[in-house]
């Protein structure tokens, strides 16, 4: 399922999601990221709520994340890309990666486990510290999805 929030034309672009060309982003509107829209006050104030609610029905740790767990993960293939889906655990393993800091003048260390999912057929994978937060699918209970849909600034779809 998918939430969607209320929006508006971006202020800044005026819904076009370009701007004034600079060196680092070309013409891509800051303030919308290129999509035209910017949420509406109820859309924004929903979203508040409803990411809150969803965080804790879905946040755990990296820890306890097993194969064929459905995780909430950047499946871009692109270098520095953000495409956030739900896609199916295929191994959790360590990375060989030890993230070492200080605390209370102790150093701590942290082996780094490497996540794999599949998303289409296709393998992301990404490094973690095992105390990370991640989410976990879990089946929305029906009562915090009337809460939800009772909220003004968002609707449910069933995606
Ligand atoms: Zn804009």
């Amino acid at each position: 399922m998918k939430f969607k929030y209320e929006s508006q034309p971006c202020g800044r672009c005026g819904g076009t999601g370009h701007y004034s060309f600079n060196q680092v982003s070309g013409t891509t509107c800051f303030k919308c990221n290129g999509s035209g829209k910017q949420l509406t006050r109820a859309g924004g104030a929903a979203s508040k709520k409803v990411t809150a609610m969803l965080d804790e029905l879905w946040n755990t740790t990296v820890a306890t994340i097993l194969p064929g767990d459905m995780v909430w993960f950047n499946v871009s293939q692109q270098f520095l890309g953000t495409r956030m889906r739900w896609a199916k655990v295929a191994r959790v393993e360590p990375s060989g990666a030890v993230v070492s800091y200080v605390e209370n003048g102790v150093e701590v260390k942290v082996d780094y486990l490497n996540i794999i999912v599949t998303y289409k057929g296709k393998e992301s994978g990404a490094g973690y510290g095992p105390s990370m937060t991640i989410r976990r699918w879990k089946e929305v209970p029906a009562e915090t999805l009337n809460k939800i849909r009772k909220m003004k600034g968002v609707i449910v779809e069933a995606e």
